[in-house]
This record gives structure tokens, C-alpha cells and sequence, in this order.
């Protein structure tokens, strides 16, 4: 494929980011170039997206991987999602889901994981098993990769300083914590807060695989590579697929970058955020209001 300049510049600047060498991809973008301007709070920066919300219509209307939206310029818009196209192709069909439980609850799951759950070896530094919280019924499911030093302690997913930031952009979007579901692509924190190993993931996403089957999210929003990887079996950087939107089982799944990374870069903030613009939009869900200050 022959890419244009810019084309070209945004693949190799993409690939720089998978390979750690940003994030100056985000830190050339300057907001007189339309780019979101990165902020310290979610809780502060819907004000400055707030014109973009658009309301769209529901799942059926969705493609395997979402056309660029209308106010994307043509020639990035285009360049990306044919690089999401050519990377990526989410799963057609899923043997785990095919080996559906009838009547399946988050209570048989969690009774068949056990409490002392040891089939993979991150059970050997484990405080508490992590679950995942929030409402059952959730049209908005959050995935992260494992639990950290204060999730491990808590025995709730997402409780530590990038939970906190989570919990920020749950509220940006309207939304309580409560209101959403939250879990891990595995259930056991992995030592010094390593990324898990292929064979944990294998052996433990499938009872992630079940939650999801259980609370049938309208999206799933995952957090950081992992969790996308492990759902999208891709190997491809994050950065490559990044805001695009993938079907999976009947909801509509979306990447972005995890809590974790935004602490170390907040200029990617902007990036999150419109991502999240794009759940709200599918979701019908409006920004949260700034608070004004009284005048009297
Ligand atoms: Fe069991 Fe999952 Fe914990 Fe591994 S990570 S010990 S499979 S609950």
C-alpha cells in the first residue's frame, strides 16, 4: 500500500508509540491543530468537548470496525481506520462463548472460581481474589488488565490512584461507579504489578468471558493493552486500534489507555476522553456539568 506523507508519518509515529518511545505523537499535537487539550480532571473536561456530542442510534447500526465520524478530517480518518482494518479483525466466533453455561449468574461463576482459586500461579502472591463490582445489569462494562497492590488488598477491582482516575471518567460521563461494571482480564494481582503472562490469561479470561456473557453490556470499554489483546486476539499495539470501534458478541467494544498510563502521561487524557465521547454518544449519556460557583 503506498501511504501519502502524512499518512506515512502518522503509521511510523503510531509504531513509535507501541514501541515506548512516545508520547511525543501526542505532544506535537497542538490544540490550534484541533487537538484536545489535556487536562488535569476528568471531572473538569467535559466543558471543552461538550459541542461534540452527538446522541447515535442503537447496536444494529454498528459496523465491525466504526467509519471514522463525520468531523474527522478525511485523510487521517481514512489512514487509521484502514490501519485498524489490515491489523485487526475481531473474533467471528468464540469458543468459549460456545460453551455457554444455561443459566449462568455472576454468583455460579464466582462459586466455581472458588476462593482459593489456584489454577494458575499468580494465586501463589495473591491477598484477595478480585472479582469485579457494579451493577449486573450494566450497559458499560470496564476491563483492566489485573488487580494492583491496593486491589489486591481491598479485593475490589480499580480502588488504588488510577482507580480514582477511573472513577473520574465514570463521572465525567454522567455516571456513577455503581452504574457500571468493573474487572480484570485476571483476578489475581500479578507480582510487582507485572503485565499477566500469556498462560494466566488463558487460564483465567474465561471466567471474564462468562461475566461478560452474564451482564451482556451494550459496551465494553477496555483499559490499556491487555485487555484489549486478550478480547481482540491481536498481538498489534494498542495505539494501532485505539477509539475504533470492534463488535464483540452483540456489544460494541472500544479501546483506550488505561488509568495507569494517563497518570504517567497526562497529555493522552484528551485522547481518552474522546473515546469515552464516543461510549457516551452510543450510550445516549451527556457530559457531567461543571459546577458554577453561586454569585451571591
Ligand atoms: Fe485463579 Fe484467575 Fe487467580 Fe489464576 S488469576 S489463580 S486462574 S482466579
Amino acid at each position: 500500500m503506498i501511504h501519502s506523507k502524512g499518512t506515512s508519518l502518522e503509521v511510523w509515529l503510531r509504531y513509535a508509540n507501541d514501541l515506548g518511545l512516545g508520547p511525543y505523537y501526542h505532544d506535537r499535537c497542538s490544540p490550534q491543530e484541533g487537538r484536545p487539550v489535556a487536562t488535569e480532571s476528568f471531572v473538569e473536561s467535559p466543558a471543552a468537548f461538550q459541542p461534540a456530542i452527538q446522541p447515535e442510534n442503537t447496536r444494529t447500526q454498528v459496523k465491525p470496525i466504526a467509519m471514522p465520524s463525520k468531523n474527522q478530517s478525511t485523510a487521517a480518518a481514512v489512514a487509521a481506520k484502514s490501519a485498524a482494518q489490515s491489523l485487526i479483525q475481531a473474533p467471528a466466533a468464540t469458543s468459549l462463548f460456545e460453551e455457554r453455561i444455561a443459566n449462568d449468574s455472576l454468583q455460579l461463576i464466582q462459586e466455581a472460581i472458588g476462593h482459593n482459586c489456584t489454577r494458575c500461579k499468580l494465586h501463589k502472591g495473591r491477598t484477595k481474589l478480585v472479582f469485579g463490582v457494579g451493577d449486573p445489569k450494566a450497559d458499560l462494562v470496564f476491563i483492566g488488565e489485573g488487580p494492583g497492590h491496593d486491589e489486591d488488598i481491598q479485593g475490589e477491582p480499580f480502588v488504588g490512584r488510577a482507580g480514582k482516575l477511573l472513577t473520574q471518567m465514570i463521572e465525567a460521563m454522567g455516571l456513577k461507579r455503581q452504574d457500571v461494571y468493573i474487572c480484570n482480564v485476571v483476578k489475581c494481582r500479578p507480582p510487582e504489578n507485572r503485565l499477566p503472562e500469556k498462560d494466566e490469561i488463558a487460564t483465567c479470561s474465561p471466567f471474564l468471558l462468562r461475566q461478560l456473557g452474564v451482564i451482556n453490556p451494550k459496551v465494553i470499554c477496555t483499559l490499556g493493552a491487555c485487555s484489549a489483546q486478550t478480547l481482540l486476539q491481536t498481538t498489534q499495539g494498542i495505539s494501532r486500534f485505539r477509539g475504533e470501534w470492534f463488535d464483540f458478541r452483540g456489544a460494541k467494544l472500544i479501546a483506550t489507555y488505561h488509568p495507569a498510563y494517563l497518570l504517567r502521561n497526562p497529555a493522552a487524557k484528551g485522547e481518552v476522553w474522546k473515546d469515552l465521547q464516543k461510549v457516551m454518544a452510543h450510550l445516549g449519556l451527556q457530559a457531567k456539568k461543571r459546577q458554577v460557583a453561586a454569585s451571591s
